[in-house]
């Protein structure tokens, strides 16, 4: 397929507007899914179980992916089309980006290879926050859009405001709109004569040397790394030995060819194309999105590089069970052949005892990840919660990056704390417009921007930081809609803040996985809860034990539990020496699910709770 018969888009949507279903539908259409694994009947039987649905979208490979309904990694399949205007056979790279605010990075690293886009819009629910995020992101990077309005055949859909919608938003003309439905295939032969037609073919000299653009890699446990290239010039072959612009290692071509859907070997890949190869590489690190490879001894001036994934959600995980340290770490290891965007390093609690302390790109990110390790590597864990990473100016002049309240440092050492910061953009419904402001506004936002949409909805802009938004604001603000407005967010730099740690101290002592980093106005509350919660899954112990809230020396909140001698036997009256025994056996078996926190011992059950409450 020479360039100009060739077309690169993706998909791109709102959560929930049909994504996953579309892509599955134009896979279908064109034969690329085997009948086998997604029967063709299914629009003749009519609703199926929404379960049923999600197993055959083929599109959606991982566990989790497919029981959350969100793409995470993105897949990338090739298709032929025959279009009726010209009689010729095109090859369309459907390039598929995850749908959820956590993976902009993922998106926008996949529209790298893109020449067009399908802008899918629900028809019941119109344009709403991601909607206009992704849009931004596709014009960003020079892309055609095409607007899709799905979901025509639900008797709710209308189809005139959303065209009115699109209009006023992004300034689409009505008759532009393609109308599908990805459930029933109605309208769906339409959509390839507009990527035809509207996209633009790659551009690229199928005769300079080659060039190629890695935008995404995975690790396949029989092949090893696999990488998604778009040859932006010129050709590669198996066998050619090809560099990294980034790292000038070198690498053979083990194997290459086009995902249709799975790896199918060509032998070449050709300029303008989208395909994988196996380079031969140890780890998913290696293969950098946003390098360019070239072929060895040609080498060609390195693309701007790509925004590398950033962290913004750091958590200590530990293994429930100390001895289990050593298989957590192999999980680990594997699960990050497999995703590159998570960061990991070793840490230690005097609670908790060894484990990690991990970064994820947000918190459905670090929901995947924890699911993953239990479901794929059967690692049972404890997450301390969820915190952001603050820039401490210390008073000496130097600066800290702090990702685990633990190590933050004392009042006394700090000049002063920023935090990461957010701009959320909030498109609701206008009847939710106070809540959402107050919301905001108890969240320390600063709004920036209102602005009326069409259809009685109006759009907000806040600056919002970080850490408000990771807890749960999110809940908050589906729950004060009804579930009707949509958030998503960019991120804004540092801000100082007026931050403390709050550390939780039993008899004096510090429990470092149960500290945490506070805005000053929260502190006291924060205090005061945790030490509630704390006094109502200790134990009684045999001495005394005084459970403390306090910034540096100050005594935030405390609570106290007297010393009880806790002496089981004194059950047993009579001397049944085998009673006896067994009881004091009993005993030491729920010694083994306590936790040692301090000189404290508590239940594991309690600690767990603890754990996910915050
Ligand atoms: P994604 O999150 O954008 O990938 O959305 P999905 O493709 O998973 O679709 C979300 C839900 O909408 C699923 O329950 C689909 O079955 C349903 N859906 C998708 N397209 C249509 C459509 O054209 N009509 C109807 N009635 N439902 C649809």
């Amino acid at each position: 397929y020479p360039p100009n018969k060739v077309r690169n888009f993706s998909i791109i949507a709102h959560i929930d507007h049909g994504k996953t279903t579309l892509s599955t539908k134009l896979l279908s259409y064109t034969g690329t899914l085997p009948k086998n694994i997604y029967g063709s009947g299914e629009d003749s039987l009519g609703l199926k179980e929404k379960n049923e649905n999600r197993r055959e979208q083929y599109l959606d490979k991982l566990q989790v992916e497919k029981e959350r309904g969100i793409t995470v990694k993105a897949q990338t399949c090739s298709m032929v089309y025959k279009h009726k205007e010209d009689g010729e056979n095109y090859l369309l790279n459907l390039i598929d980006t995850p749908g959820h605010v956590d993976f902009n990075y993922e998106v926008s690293r996949s529209l790298m290879a893109c020449q067009g886009a399908l802008l899918v819009v629900d028809a019941c629910q119109g344009v709403q926050a991601q909607t206009m995020a992704n849009y931004y992101l596709a014009l960003d990077s020079g892309l055609e859009v095409i607007p899709v309005i799905n979901k025509i055949d639900l008797p709710t859909a209308n189809v005139e405001m959303v065209k009115q919608q699109l209009k006023e938003t992004f300034g689409f003309h009505p008759d532009d709109c393609v109308l599908v439905s990805a459930k029933t295939g109605l309208g769906i032969p339409d959509i390839f004569p507009a990527v035809v037609e509207r996209v633009p073919p790659p551009t690229g000299d199928p005769k300079k040397p080659f060039k190629g653009l890695l935008f995404d890699s995975w690790f396949d446990r029989f092949r090893g790394v696999i990488t998604l290239v778009n040859v932006l010039d010129g050709q590669v072959k198996k066998g050619d030995v090809i560099v990294s612009a980034s790292s000038l290692q070198e690498y053979e071509v083990l194997d290459l060819g086009v995902m249709h859907p799975e790896q199918e070997p060509t032998g070449a890949i050709y300029t303008g194309q989208v395909g994988y190869i196996t380079p031969g590489m140890k780890t998913t690190q290696e293969a950098r999105v946003g390098d360019t490879f070239y072929k060895k001894d040609f080498p060609v001036e390195a693309l701007a590089g790509f925004k590398p994934a950033k962290q913004m959600v750091f958590a200590g995980i530990y293994p429930v069970d100390s001895l289990d340290y050593q298989s957590l770490k192999e999980a680990f290891e594997k699960l990050m052949l497999t995703d590159s965007s998570v960061s990991m390093s070793r840490e230690h609690s005097n609670a908790l005892g060894q484990g990690f302390r991990c970064g994820f790109l947000g918190l459905l990110h670090m929901d995947v990840i924890l699911q993953r390790l239990e479901q794929e590597y059967n690692q049972i864990v404890i997450a301390t919660p969820p915190t952001v990473p603050y820039k401490v100016v210390l008073t000496n002049g130097k600066e800290k990056m702090v990702s685990n309240p633990a190590e933050y440092p004392d009042p006394e050492e700090i000049a002063n704390t920023q935090e990461p910061m957010i701009v959320g953009h909030i498109v609701t419904p206008s009847e939710y417009y106070g809540a959402i402001v107050k919301l905001c506004m108890d969240s320390r936002g600063i709004q920036l921007n209102h602005e009326h949409l069409e259809g009685e909805r109006a759009k907000l802009t806040f600056s919002l930081p970080l850490s408000e938004v990771v807890t749960d604001f999110f809940d908050n603000l589906k729950r004060i809609s009804s579930g009707y407005a949509s958030l998503d967010y960019e991120d804004d730099g540092y801000k100082e803040a007026d931050v403390q740690k709050v550390k939780v101290l039993l008899n004096t002592e510090e429990v470092d996985s149960l500290s945490a980093i506070v805005h000053r106005s929260r502190a006291q509350r924060h205090g005061r809860l945790i030490v509630k919660k704390l006094k109502k899954i200790i134990d009684r112990q045999m001495f005394a034990v005084a459970i403390q809230a306090a910034i540096g020396n100050d005594v935030l909140a405390r609570e106290s539990i007297s010393a009880m001698r806790k002496d089981v036997t004194a059950k047993c009256y009579g001397g049944d020496i085998t009673r006896r025994r067994k009881l004091l056996d009993k005993q030491k078996e729920g010694k083994k699910r306590m936790k040692q926190m301090g000189c404290v011992e508590l239940s594991q059950e309690g600690f767990l709770k603890l754990m996910k409450s915050g």
